[in-house]
């Protein structure tokens, strides 16, 4: 797979596939940049070389063309991170885009209206992504959080180029998680919470030959310790789902993997906030009452793992940490991450929830690295290889 360092872009119009689906506000305002700025090395790169880009992105779920999910809304942020003011083309394919690329001089921007506005797009349709593949030279995809979708954009546009690299953003993004799973420093520890055992097992029968501690925290948690004979009371379990849990126990001592489950909670009888709640042993957890949070005493176990980790990788949270009182689980293990990382460890925060659980928390700048990609992140974790990447080869 070529990187942009492979190529020269002088006088040349690079497409790029870029993953510029921030969120809007009712006044069509951007709420949080982050995906414009983690789109920006690539683009100043090509810019500074003398090159011109052409910038194609979705937004949203559209149906059809509405207006709402127009990408001239962005047109403004995208000037502003860049520093170029950016060009805007009403539609992706056909004559308007065609014209506006070949308008466009070296150190020009150029930003296509969303391709969800074409059905063809999702489709991965050949005939759209030929059309696409006009509008440039050489072809970048720097879209992570889309490269495990066969769209037309992210992988079918790929084969009409001779010319094609992975953009900076992508690129990091695989070299974090090569960091995590292919390791010379040890210990690696991984941290798997959330939900449910069922949406992260794939994750953990692929990681476990290449990790020696793994923490198992959330929801998920309570299959585990049912399985292992504890009283769980009303917490969340998936009882088909208890046989494969001491599946994966006995993978992980065969694989010399020390597993840590808690052994402590924060129950509640209601799912609520304000709702009363006590510390209980998770092995004998009150009739009527869920566990909701890790306790005190397992914040501390994990906490110590994490401490002694060279690397570490984290996916779902320990708690229900949307609310304020079930959320001290996931502080304090996000805290250790934190501590561990300003002391040289390499952390990597990526799939799902973990990702808003540690924005929401301030961590996300204290922490190594935070995937931008929920679904392709866990699906890298699975092993699977994305057709986004794939495509580049
Ligand atoms: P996931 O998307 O699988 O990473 O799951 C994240 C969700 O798991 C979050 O919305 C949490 O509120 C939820 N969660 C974490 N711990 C628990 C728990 N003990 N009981 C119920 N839900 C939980």
């Amino acid at each position: 797979m070529k990187t942009i360092k492979d190529f020269n872009f002088k006088n040349k119009k690079t497409l790029i596939r870029v993953d510029f689906n921030v969120p809007l506000d009712k006044e069509l305002k951007v709420g949080d940049r982050s995906r414009i700025i983690g789109a920006k090395p690539t683009i100043i790169e090509v810019l500074e070389e003398g090159g011109s880009v052409v910038l194609m992105s979705h937004l949203g779920r559209p149906e059809g063309k509405e207006d709402k999910y127009s990408l001239r809304h962005i047109v403004a942020d995208v000037s502003d991170v860049i520093g170029v003011k950016v060009k805007f083309a009403e539609d992706c394919i056909g004559k308007v885009a065609e014209e506006a690329v070949k308008n466009l001089k070296p150190g020009e921007v150029l930003l296509l209206e969303n391709l969800r506005f074409h059905d063809e797009e999702k489709k991965g349709d050949e005939e759209f992504a030929e059309k696409l593949s006009k509008l440039g030279d050489i072809y970048i995809n720097d879209a992570f959080g889309t490269a495990h979708r066969a769209h037309a954009s992210t992988t079918i546009v790929a084969k009409y180029f001779e010319d094609k690299a992975v953009g900076l953003l992508l690129q990091k993004e695989i070299e974090s998680l090569d960091k995590v799973l292919h390791s010379e420093e040890k210990p690696v520890t991984a941290v798997i919470g959330g939900a449910k055992v069922s949406s992260k097992i794939t994750v953990i029968e692929n990681i476990l030959p290449k990790i020696d501690h793994l923490i198992i925290g959330g929801g998920m948690a309570f299959t585990f310790i049912k399985a292992k004979g504890g009283k769980i009371g009303e917490s969340l379990v998936e009882d088909d789902k208890q046989d494969l849990a001491l599946e994966i126990l006995e993978k992980a001592k065969t694989q010399n993997v020390q597993v840590h489950l808690p052994v402590d909670t924060i129950s509640t009888q209601k799912f609520d906030n304000d709702a009363e709640t006590k510390v209980e042993d998770i092995t004998a957890i009150s009739d009527g009452w869920m566990g909701l949070d890790a306790g005190p005493k397992s914040r501390e176990n994990f906490a110590e793992v994490i401490k002694k980790s060279k690397i570490i990788l984290w996916n779902g949270p320990l708690g229900v940490f949307e609310m304020e009182t079930f959320s001290k689980g996931t502080i304090a293990l996000a805290e250790a991450i934190a501590e561990a990382t300003e002391k040289g460890a390499f952390s990597l925060v990526g799939g799902g929830d973990s990702v808003s659980a540690a924005k929401q928390f301030g961590f996300d700048k204290k922490v190594s690295y935070v995937s931008t990609g929920g679904g392709a992140m866990l699906e890298m974790l699975e092993g699977k290889s994305l057709p986004g990447i794939e495509a580049l080869k």
